[in-house]
């Protein structure tokens, strides 16, 4: 079994085998990336890799997989942005039975 040197967040330095890892790479544009979950700490770390690394990673019996970015992400974006008062307000909403009972009446009465 071969082993990668990789790198996580919070324990730094780490090794791991190749099967631990996989490579993605984007439909759209051919940016690739690679992902595995760390042996010690179990977070999740992606991190984007230029197309040598991600060659050289593949090479090594890292396992390949493909992507395609959602289709949203090319539509024109119209209104204005999301604010933070925004997002306390929405999660206030979340909690607020009330609401949701009002929203799904609406929903489903017109
Ligand atoms: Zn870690």
């Amino acid at each position: 079994m071969v082993n990668i040197r990789a790198s996580c967040e919070t324990c730094g330095n780490i090794e791991l085998p190749t099967t631990d890892v996989r490579v993605w790479v984007c439909n759209n544009d051919n940016r690739g990336e690679y992902s595995f979950r760390c042996p010690y700490c179990a977070t999740t770390v992606v991190k984007g890799a230029e197309p040598r690394s991600i060659n050289l990673l593949v090479a090594s019996d890292v396992q390949r997989g493909t992507f395609t970015l959602p289709a949203e992400m090319s539509e024109t974006k119209n209104g204005r942005r999301i604010s933070h008062h925004d997002l306390v307000e929405f999660q206030a909403k979340l909690h607020d039975t009330a609401a949701w009972d009002e929203a799904l009446d609406a929903l489903l009465n017109g």
